[in-house]
């Protein structure tokens, strides 16, 4: 298990690379680790581009401060919830990427398969509902969606991912602001050509035959982390019309004129 001085080192480390790569500004974003019973938290109020060791808060499984000259995180209630729902994960980090953020205020999911690392790596990455920033309603709204996936769009804020160590949490973060900006590009490109499902049942068939023969790199979890294939959104865009209101109110018209003549 790491020390104590070492857990807070690699927090600052986090903290000055979700500053260094843009994923943060001024004092957005907070940066959290679980050793047993202990929480360790990035400050509020601090640009976590520029932490020290000494800043860092520590914490019970609670929130409830043991030790700091500051205070934890305001989004301490999100970490909290997400560690008592996944006792596996040791830490996490929330930050406002420019490019995955752009999806959240668009109202869009990163759920289309496009990518087999991306989908090997965190399955697919769904939009939880807008909720208060800081308050408990983040918590619920994150609720159903921690269990089955390790990497989360927050409606009209940002993003949350965690994993088993503070490295795992923030190599997801930097994962799917890349994977924002490429499905942006391809977006402006014209199309997304999106993989099958005969495509991922061999992604997903090629990953087990790797366990089986030893290589434990990559653990699977197919559902409910899946992620959207080529077949399902073709049938959702079969289902969905799109029209004006004065192009509805049109046809409702036209639909109350000819019942009327009849
Ligand atoms: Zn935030």
């Amino acid at each position: 298990m790491d020390s104590e001085m070492a857990i807070k080192d690699q927090i600052v480390e986090v903290g000055r690379r979700l500053y260094a790569n843009k994923f943060i500004a001024a004092a957005d974003g907070n940066v959290s680790a679980r050793v047993g019973d202990v929480l360790y938290f990035t400050p509020t109020g601090m640009c976590k581009g520029f932490l020290k060791p000494e800043d860092i808060v520590t914490t019970d499984l609670t929130g409830k401060k043991i030790e700091g000259s500051r205070n934890p995180s305001s989004e301490a209630l999100m970490h909290l919830e997400i560690y008592r729902l996944r006792l596996d994960v040791n830490a996490v980090v929330h930050a406002h990427p420019p490019y995955a953020t752009g999806y959240a205020v668009a109202g869009l999911a990163l759920d289309k398969a496009l990518l087999p690392e991306v989908i090997l790596a965190m399955g697919c990455i769904p939009l939880a509902e807008y909720s208060t920033p800081t308050t408990e309603e983040v918590a619920r709204v994150i609720r159903g969606l921690v269990p089955g996936h390790d990497a989360l769009l927050l409606s009209n804020h940002g993003a949350v991912t965690y994993g088993k160590d503070l490295e795992t949490a923030y190599y997801r973060m930097e994962t799917l602001e890349h994977f924002a900006r490429i499905s942006i590009v391809a977006k402006i490109l014209g199309r997304e050509r999106v993989l099958s499902e005969d495509d991922l049942r061999r992604l997903y068939a090629s990953q087990y035959k790797g366990v089986q023969e030893g290589n434990m790199a990559v653990k699977l979890s197919p559902s409910p982390g899946c992620p959207l294939p080529a077949e399902s959104l073709a049938a959702s865009d079969e289902e969905t019309v799109t029209l004006t209101r004065s192009q509805l109110f049109e046809i409702i018209d036209e639909i109350v004129n000819r019942v009327q003549r009849q």
